[in-house]
């Protein structure tokens, strides 16, 4: 969008544009002119095409017409959001001055005009722009060589101010990205080649990517950077490693930068492990559907089934806990007893969870704030929030023996501030408005001089009726009215019929004439414009002053923010736990014994979003049993190889053992009778395989590559969870990595694995692999139709039921005639035989499946005795034509 270099014999307007557009490359810029925000150049080819708005020509530029499109400031907020959904970067750039102000300079002189704001996807803070319920991190990556490579990644909302700094190996790289799910990633371009050089670069990566200048990624002008931004005894950025202070400098920079001097609220970093959570990769999440489903969408995703939490901080905080599920046993168990106690106790829970909802939005509040872009709601809403947090610790601190988790929550919602509630509750009005500058948000009897100056304008208010009733008996006229608009301010209004006689003596030396409209002719008199002028001198006056009052408050909040942002995290960490126990409680989920065996056994498990679905539809789901417990002496935990027809129950079945361990160990109960869970350090999910033909790969070989991740990363504590390897290929191929893959599992890994499949021929491992077992979908024939009971049994299948499925599915009836046919010579002929070679012999001897019509008892049916005759190459058109009719004069 670079326009080029800005030649002379300018308009100074455009002189000044080019100026401000070369020190924003890259950023869409949204030129501020009256009443619009105003885009030249490619830049309004670019928005025109984005928004659907108009292009139009504004004067020349080297001979060419300039292109302009603008967008009013009242529907800014709308298209700058589209905008920067379709992932655009905008620079806001504003007048500085009143145009008077530039006037006055002289005739050529132009309004003075900074960008004073760059928005990008990672730097947004307005609820407008803002999914309430879900995080919008800005992440930065940096790389350090010294030696061996190492990455750290930092990370942070400012939208709530959360930030985190992580180091992370080459190999953690990407399922760490996958975790946070950034909306935009800043990386040095040094960093982008290096990684794309070793294939780290993902290509999902491309699209969220800022370039950053390579200085700014700098571990020392870091630490400069980062001692400014953490004043005092905060945070020491000496505890990050080289990387560490780099990725987060860099972030700190970037947002400064962005915010053009306004302090972002970032607080000091909470330096993440990524040991200290359940490893999950991206193809795994995207597999189980954790937060959002294949499709991206939320509704059928796990999150969704289990979100009942009551505010946006708490729906973000189970998100994020659902993304990272704890590895140790003991911080697992802290949660689950406060869990256990919400679930026990129904009246506390009813309790809280009632209170919670009307705690506003803390975080996103005093970020607006911090920024500087906050209103009286804004004010309002922590005033809120802190009455909120004090009768929640109110219900909490009447509990005897609180388990650790909720008693560390009553203590800081009980240190919530309350003179500062009491101090907004009495400051603010119950209407607010939006902005601080539309006035009247300073409730009456809180500030004795704003109210004598309202009382004034009210006073001035009654005057100007006064005067309408004064005027009216002077001219006789009935209708007379004295109205307000933006324009003339206040008038004397009469209709058309009497205008004329105000024009005229002695009413001329009072009335001076202003405007005539078809029905109606305006006035104005000296003591009307002496009283608009009190008017408008009080209201000046109470809006000074209430803005007076807004900035102390919010510096009276600011004062405060550290404590006010730790007030939020714990309110959202109460409405989690209250949610958890809520839905556990609602839905019938048992509390995990979770600890650091290598035990998996849940009786009675259900997978909790499937068993939503099914029960809608007004059926039951069934519960099933699995136990892969194993130990160090048996060499690791079980592998159990799960067959049945395809719409058996087999991926359900799968991924619900996966989703309980990740329930289980983010501290929810889970969809089961009962549930030993040793902690699960990776989670390996590979259900239903997907195409990745975007980016050149096949099924087979999106397949392998994921394989050969869980077989070399998987260990004993790991829980792999396995769909059909091996599908994409020849029979033979498949069924070769299928079995090699299940004893790579069980002999080196020894991790605890369900692994379904189509392969019969792999149940037979079951006899020499001592931990291996086969289970199967049970299934019901019935009159020929076959009925899924979705029930896990000891077993191997016998059989299928292709043909059945596929007969659900609407193939047509000779095409499924066909096929048992098929099948039917098939397993005759292989019956006694197991080779697959000799059934594939088999397959080369049916004979072809015939479409053609029966053959024609030849030599006594006249029309084809008369066939055999005809010579098409020796006739005429004319007697083919014949022929034609003597052929049809047979019959
Ligand atoms: P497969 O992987 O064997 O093809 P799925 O796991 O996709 O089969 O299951 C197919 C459908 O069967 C599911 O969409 C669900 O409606 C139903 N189903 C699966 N498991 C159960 C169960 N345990 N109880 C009730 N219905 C189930």
């Amino acid at each position: 969008a670079d326009p080029g270099p800005a030649p002379a014999g300018l308009t100074p307007m455009m002189a000044q544009y080019f100026e401000i557009k070369a020190v924003n490359p890259g950023y869409l810029l949204f030129y501020r002119m009256g009443d619009f925000y105003e885009l030249f150049f490619e830049d309004a080819e670019i928005a025109s095409a984005a928004l659907g708005i108009v292009l139009t020509k504004r004067g020349k530029h080297l001979g060419e017409d300039i292109g302009m499109c603008g967008v009013p400031i009242h529907a800014a907020n709308d298209y700058l959001n589209k905008l920067i959904k379709l992932g655009h970067r905008v620079a806001i750039c504003e007048q500085m001055e009143d145009p008077a102000e530039a006037k006055k300079r002289g005739s050529k002189s132009v309004v003075r005009r900074d960008v004073v704001r760059l928005v990008t996807p990672g730097t947004l803070t307005e609820d407008d722009h803002l999914d309430a319920r879900s995080s919008n991190y800005l992440a930065s990556l940096a790389m350090v060589r010294h030696g061996e490579t190492d990455f750290a990644l930092a990370w942070a909302d400012i939208s709530t101010g959360e930030s985190f700094v992580a180091d992370l190996s080459a190999g953690q790289l990407a399922d760490e990205m996958a975790r946070i799910a950034p909306a935009e990633l800043l990386l040095a371009e040094t960093t982008r080649a290096a990684l794309a050089e070793r294939h780290l670069f993902a290509p999902a990566w491309a699209s969220i990517a800022s370039t950053i200048p390579a200085e700014s990624a700098d571990s020392e002008a870091a630490s400069a950077v980062l001692r400014r931004a953490f004043p005092g005894e905060s945070f020491d950025p000496s505890a990050l490693s080289r990387a560490g202070r780099a990725a987060l400098g860099a972030l700190v920079a970037y947002v400064g930068e962005s915010q053009k001097g306004r302090r972002a609220p970032l607080r000091p970093p909470v330096l993440g492990a990524a040991e200290s959570a359940m490893a999950i990769d991206a193809a795994t999440r995207a597999s189980l559907e954790i937060l959002v489903t294949q499709r991206g969408q939320a509704k059928g995703s796990l999150r969704a089934a289990i979100d009942l939490t009551v505010t946006a901080p708490g729906a973000r905080l189970l998100a994020g806990r659902l993304a990272a599920p704890l590895r140790q046993a003991g911080p697992i168990n802290e949660r689950l007893d406060a869990v256990g106690r919400l679930v026990d106790d129904t009246l506390l829970r009813a309790r809280l969870r009632q209170d919670l909802k009307a705690a506003p939005d803390l975080a996103r509040a005093l970020s607006r704030l911090s920024l500087d872009r906050g209103g009286p709601r804004d004010l309002a809403a922590i005033g809120k929030a802190v009455a909120a947090a004090l009768d929640l610790a109110g219900h909490l601190s009447a509990q005897p023996d609180l388990p650790p988790v909720l008693a560390r929550l009553a203590d800081i919602l009980g240190a919530a501030p309350r003179p500062l509630a009491s101090e907004l509750g009495l400051a603010l009005d119950d209407e607010l408005p939006l902005l601080s500058r539309d006035g009247g948000f300073v409730r009456a009897g809180y500030d004795a001089r704003l109210d004598e100056e309202r009382a004034l304008g009210r006073e001035t208010r009654a005057v100007v009726a006064a005067l309408q009733a004064r005027l009216m008996d002077e001219t006789d006229v009935r209708s007379l009215k004295i109205k307000h608009n933006g324009v003339l301010g206040f008038f004397v209004e009469v209709p058309a019929a009497h205008g004329q006689k105000l024009l005229e003596a002695p009413h001329r030396d009072i009335f001076i004439h202003r405007q005539t409209l078809a029905n109606a002719m305006r006035f104005t008199t000296t003591e009307l414009a002496e009283l608009e002028g009190r008017i408008a001198k009080a209201q000046d006056a109470a809006l000074e002053i209430e803005l007076a009052i807004f900035a102390r408050l919010r510096e009276e909040v600011l004062s405060r923010i550290a404590p006010l942002q730790g007030l939020a995290d714990a309110l959202a960490e109460l409405d989690v736990t209250a949610a958890l126990a809520e839905v556990s409680a609602l839905r019938g989920y048992a509390r995990p014994k979770v600890d650091d065996s290598l035990a998996f056994a849940i009786l009675g498990g259900r997978h909790p979003v499937v068993e939503l679905m099914v029960k809608e539809e007004g059926q039951s789901f069934v519960a099933n049993d699995a136990d892969l417990s194993g130990s160090e002496e048996a060499g690791g935990g079980a592998l159990w190889l799960v067959t049945g027809p395809n719409m058996g129950g087999k991926s359900t079945f799968l991924r619900q053992n996966a989703l309980i361990a990740i329930l289980a160990q983010m501290g929810c109960y889970v969809p089961a009778d009962s549930a030993h869970i040793g902690v699960v350090d990776r989670l390996f999910s590979r259900v239903g395989a997907s195409d990745d033909i975007a980016h050149g790969r096949s099924t087979f070989m999106v397949e392998m590559v994921e394989t050969a991740a869980i077989l070399n990363r998987a260990t004993r504590r790991s829980l792999v969870v396995l769909d059909e390897i091996g599908r994409g290929t020849a029979t033979f191929d498949g069924l070769s990595i299928a079995w090699a893959s299940v004893e790579a599992l069980h002999e080196s890994t020894g991790c605890r694995a369900l692994f379904a499949t189509h392969f019969h021929e792999l149940t037979s491992l079951a006899k020499t692999l001592a931990r291996v077992a086969n289970v199967t979908m049970k299934v019901r024939e019935w009159e020929g139709e076959v009925v899924f009971l979705h029930e896990v049994g000891p077993g191997a299948a016998d059989r299928s039921y292709g043909i059945q499925v596929a007969r659900l599915a609407g193939l047509p009836e000779p095409v499924i005639a066909r096929a048992k046919q098929v099948l039917d010579v098939l397993e005759q002929r292989s019956a006694g035989t197991a080779s697959s070679r000799q059934k594939a012999s088999v397959l080369d001897d049916l004979p072809l499946f015939a479409h053609q019509p029966p053959p024609a008892p030849k030599g006594k049916d006249p029309v084809y005795e008369a066939l055999d005759t005809i010579r098409p190459d020796e006739m005429t058109p004319r007697q083919a034509i014949e022929t034609l009719y003597q052929l049809k004069k047979i019959r």
